[in-house]
C-alpha cells in the first residue's frame, strides 16, 4: 500500500498539486496509517480533462471489445480480491469477512454489467406509418461523476463505475478521503484489464473537489452517496448546474416483529443487521418496533446474543470492528449519554466494552436501548455506530403508522409468519426497500437500489436496470428509406397514416 494514497488520473498515479493531505487512519489501532492528498481545482480540473480526453473513443469502442475489458476485469477482481479485502479492514476497520462480502455485492454489479450488450438494446417498430421505421438508441453521456461515503470504499463505488464504463461513458471517482485506498487499487487492477487510459479516474478530496466537479462544465451526471444533508446539497447544486443527478443519503431503519414471529430468528436478524460493520450501513436496522406482547422476551434473546459478540481488531477472529473515527465514535458514544438523560432504558452497554485489540482504536461496543422516545434525538437522527433501538407498540397499525412518519425510507423489514399481514406491509410502508423476515433486503444487482423520502433525492436509482436510464441518454429515429409514396409539401404536424 502507498504511504501517500495518489490521485489515478489517465491511467497513472500522482499526487497533483495540492499541498493539502489528509489523515487515513487505522482504525483499529487509532494510528495514523498514511495519508491522501485533497485536490484542488486544477487536479480535479485534471482528472475531468483526462476523462473528457478519452471519451470519444471509449464511446466509440464497439460493445463486443467493451465487454471484453469489463470480463477481463471482472476476473482479474475475482483472482485478487482477497488484497482489496485486506485494503479495506485496514483502512474502514470492518472485519475481514464483512470486507469480503461488500466486495461480493459490488462484484455482483460488475457480473451485471458484463451484459451490457443485451442491457442497452434499443427498440424497434417498423412501419409506424407506412414505409417509416422508429427505433431507440442508448448512447452514453460522456464524462460522469461518483461520490462515494466512508463505509462501503469498494462497494458503493462499484454500484455506479462498472455500469458507467460499460455503458460507454468515462468515470472521476472522488471517494471518501477516510479510506481512498480501494478505490485506488480498483482503478488500477482495471488499468490492468486493458481499460484504456482516461477512462476511469480517481481524485481524492474533500468539499473543494465535490464542489469543482458539481460546478465542472464537463460534468455529465453526479451519482452521490452520503449523508443526507450532503446528499440534498449535491443534489440541488448539482441540478442547479444542469446535470443529471442521483443522490443517495441516510437512513434509519425499522424493523417490525409481529407477535407471531419466530423470535430466535427476530433475535439473530436484529443482531446481525444491527451490529455488522459496528452499523455503518446505510442499511443497517437501528430500530425494532416490537409489537407487544413480544418486546421483553425479544429484548432478553437480543441480549444474550450481544454478551456472545467479540469485539476487536478487523485482522482477528472477532465479530465486530471499530467506528472509523474517534470523532465519530464519540459522536455515537454521546447518543447513548443522551438516551440516559431522556429516560430510556440503556440495556447493554457498549461503551468501555473489553476489546481484542490496540487500546488506541475507535472502539465502541453493540449497544441495546429500550423504550426509545420518539422526540428523542437518540430517534430522530441517524446514529451510524452499533446502537440498536427498540420501541414497543400495540398493534401493527401503530408500528407502520411509526415507520411511515420517519423522515428517511431507505429499507425496512417485517418479521412474521402471517402472509397476509407481510402482503399488506409490503404495499403500505412508505419505504424503497422491504425485507419480509429478511434484515437487510439489498437488492440483488439486476434489481435496483435505493430508498424514498430523504434517503434519496433524484428518480432514477443505482444499479440494475436504472443504471442503463441513468447513465445513458435515450434518443428517437425516425427513418424512411427509398419511400416512393411520399405525399409531396405538407406543413401540418407530421403523423401516421391510419
Ligand atoms: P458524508 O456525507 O460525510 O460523505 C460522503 C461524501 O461526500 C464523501 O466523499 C465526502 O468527501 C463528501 N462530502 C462530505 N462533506 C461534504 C460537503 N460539505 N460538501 C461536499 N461534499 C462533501 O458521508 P459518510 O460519513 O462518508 O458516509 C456515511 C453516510 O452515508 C451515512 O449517512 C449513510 O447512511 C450514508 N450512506 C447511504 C447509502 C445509501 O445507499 N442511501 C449508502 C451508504 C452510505
Amino acid at each position: 500500500m502507498y504511504s501517500t494514497i495518489p490521485h489515478w488520473i489517465n491511467g497513472s498515479a500522482t499526487e497533483g498539486d495540492s499541498p493539502n493531505r489528509g489523515d487515513v487512519f487505522n482504525p483499529a489501532t487509532g494510528a495514523v496509517a498514511r495519508t491522501v492528498p485533497l485536490a484542488s481545482v486544477a487536479d480535479v480540473n485534471a482528472g475531468v480533462a483526462a476523462a473528457k480526453a478519452a471519451f470519444p473513443a471509449w464511446g466509440n469502442t464497439s460493445l463486443a471489445k467493451r465487454t471484453a475489458v469489463m470480463f477481463a476485469f471482472r476476473e482479474l477482481f475475482n483472482a485478487r480480491k482477497d488484497e482489496l479485502a485486506a485494503i479495506i479492514t485496514a483502512e474502514h476497520g470492518k472485519v475481514l469477512s464483512d470486507a469480503a462480502g461488500e466486495i461480493a455485492r459490488g462484484l455482483e454489479v460488475l457480473d451485471f454489467a458484463c451484459g451490457i450488450a443485451h442491457l442497452s438494446k434499443g427498440e424497434y417498430s417498423e412501419n409506424v406509418s407506412t414505409g417509416v421505421d422508429v427505433y431507440s438508441l442508448q448512447q452514453p453521456l460522456g464524462v460522469v461523476s461518483i461520490i462515494s461515503p466512508f463505509n462501503f470504499p469498494a462497494m458503493v463505488p462499484m454500484w455506479f463505475f462498472p455500469m458507467a464504463v460499460a455503458a460507454g461513458n468515462t468515470v472521476v471517482l472522488k471517494p471518501s478521503e477516510k479510506d481512498p485506498s480501494a478505490s485506488l487499487w480498483m482503478a488500477e487492477l482495471f488499468t490492468e484489464a486493458g481499460l484504456p487510459d482516461g477512462v476511469f479516474n480517481v481524485v481524492h478530496g474533500d468539499k473543494l473537489a465535490v464542489d469543482t466537479l458539481l460546478e465542472h462544465p464537463d460534468v455529465a451526471s453526479v451519482s452521490f452517496v452520503g449523508s443526507t444533508p450532503i446528499a440534498k446539497y449535491i443534489y440541488e447544486t448539482a441540478a442547479h448546474h444542469g446535470k443529471r443527478v442521483q443522490a443517495l443519503g441516510g437512513a434509519k431503519n425499522h424493523m417490525l416483529v409481529l407477535p407471531d414471529a419466530d423470535l430466535d430468528l427476530v433475535a439473530d436478524s436484529a443482531v446481525n443487521a444491527g451490529f455488522g460493520s459496528a452499523g455503518e450501513r446505510c442499511m443497517a436496522i437501528s430500530v425494532v418496533v416490537a409489537v407487544e406482547p413480544v418486546a421483553d422476551e425479544l429484548i432478553a434473546k437480543v441480549s444474550e446474543r450481544m454478551s456472545t459478540l467479540k469485539v476487536g481488531d478487523g485482522t482477528r477472529s472477532c465479530d465486530m470492528g471499530p467506528l472509523i473515527t474517534q470523532q465519530h465514535r464519540d459522536k455515537v458514544a454521546g447518543y447513548i449519554e443522551l438516551a440516559e438523560a431522556d429516560g430510556s432504558t440503556v440495556v447493554v452497554d457498549g461503551r468501555g466494552i473489553e476489546i481484542d485489540g490496540d487500546a488506541n482504536g475507535f472502539w465502541l461496543g453493540p449497544t441495546l436501548i429500550d423504550n426509545v422516545s420518539t422526540d428523542s434525538d437518540v430517534y430522530k437522527h441517524e446514529i451510524f455506530g452499533p446502537v440498536l433501538g427498540v420501541i414497543r407498540v400495540q398493534s401493527y397499525e401503530e408500528g407502520l403508522a411509526l415507520i411511515n412518519s420517519s423522515q428517511y425510507g431507505n429499507g425496512t423489514a417485517i418479521f412474521t409468519n402471517d402472509g397476509g399481514a407481510a402482503r399488506r406491509f409490503q404495499r403500505e410502508v412508505e419505504v424503497g426497500m422491504v425485507g419480509i423476515n429478511v434484515p437487510i433486503p439489498v437488492p440483488v444487482a439486476f434489481f435496483s437500489f435505493g430508498g424514498w423520502k430523504d434517503s434519496m433525492f433524484g428518480d432514477t436509482k443505482a444499479y440494475g436496470p436504472d443504471a442503463i436510464r441513468f447513465f445513458t441518454r435515450q434518443k428517437a429515429v425516425t427513418s424512411r428509406w427509398l419511400d416512393p409514396s411520399h405525399g409531396g409539401i405538407n406543413l401540418g404536424f407530421p403523423q401516421s397514416d391510419a
